[in-house]
């Protein structure tokens, strides 16, 4: 499922044989084995497995927070090497705006304290992604009068208008409830329409994968090594009860976790904390 046609142009974010561990006092942890894939400009590429399977690790190496012990990550053809402008995360938690600026302010500031641009090209550029997100009315106000996925918004609008080559995101809409969660996701995707930059998504939800995602990455459980890679650009939000949707997902699910490999633990592992039903039918 992976055939690249031959004319495609050189991938952005090469990811080559990334081994990621941690050592703590006690032991060593191997976060992820040998993991590979390759993004395009304008994919929206997720990475999904169940907790512990090493996701955020492959984000935080990519942001350049984690080196890898072995492999290679290299982004428009430069080995990452430390955190830079050119990849923004937006993390689960809602917590990630300095509450002492208002929300104009929160996604002109790194703009402006980066000197990448003037402060009325900052403003201006502030402005622009405040409206993209739909938050124009809320421009004076402080994150703790916000919304979650209103505060979700301030923090995509401020990763985008720092105009990186690839935008992060861990888990970005797992805290929300179920219906601002949607909401999110499809926004996400008209911006995505708007915007077309190029998003790396992390979630453990199948269907939000798919979703989400144009292409995915299937990880298997801990440490995370690369299962399949599968593409998914015919699904949107308005799919997600339709039966060949609901084919894949159980074909997603049976590819992470195999019917003979005993699948309750780890499937309760996968859906944990997510506001879907996974697929209990499994084939004979
Ligand atoms: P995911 O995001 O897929 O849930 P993580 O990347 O957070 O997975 O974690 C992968 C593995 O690395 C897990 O076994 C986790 O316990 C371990 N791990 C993550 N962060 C640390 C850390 N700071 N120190 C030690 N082990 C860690
Ligand atoms: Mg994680």
């Amino acid at each position: 499922m992976s055939d690249i046609p031959a004319e495609l142009p050189p991938s952005l974010l090469q990811v080559q044989g990334v081994n990621l561990q941690y050592h703590t006092r006690e032991r060593r942890v191997q976060a992820t084995h040998d993991v590979s894939f390759d993004v395009w400009p304008a994919d929206r590429f997720v990475l999904l497995g169940p907790s512990g399977c090493g996701k955020s690790s492959l984000l935080k190496a990519i942001g350049g927070f984690l080196p890898p012990v072995s492999g290679d990550i290299r982004l428009a053809g430069k080995k990452v090497s430390k955190p830079g402008p050119d990849r923004m995360m937006v993390f689960q938690e809602f917590d990630q705006l300095p509450p002492w600026k208002t929300v104009l302010e929160n996604i002109a500031f790194p703009l402006i304290a980066g000197r990448k641009v003037g402060r009325a090209e900052a403003n201006e550029r502030a402005e622009y992604f405040l409206h993209k997100v739909g938050l124009g009315a809320f421009r004076n106000a402080y994150p703790h009068t916000l919304s979650g996925g209103m505060k979700q918004r301030v923090a995509i609008a401020r990763a985008l208008a720092l105009q990186p080559k690839v935008l992060l995101m861990d888990e970005p809409f797992a805290a929300l409830d179920a219906l601002t969660r949607r909401q999110m996701q499809e926004e996400l995707l008209s911006l995505w329409e708007e915007v077309r930059f190029t998003l790396l998504f992390v979630t453990h939800s199948i269907e939000e994968a798919l979703i989400v995602g144009s292409r995915i990455l299937l990880l298997s459980p801990h440490p995370g090594r690369v299962k399949a890679e599968l593409n998914c650009h015919q699904y949107s939000l308005a799919d997600s009860g339709g039966e060949s949707f609901q084919a894949d997902v159980s074909r997603i699910h049976d590819l992470l976790f195999p019917p003979s490999s005993s699948p309750n633990l780890t499937s309760q592992a996968l859906s944990q904390g997510s506001h879907y039903e996974q697929p209990t039918a499994h084939p004979a």
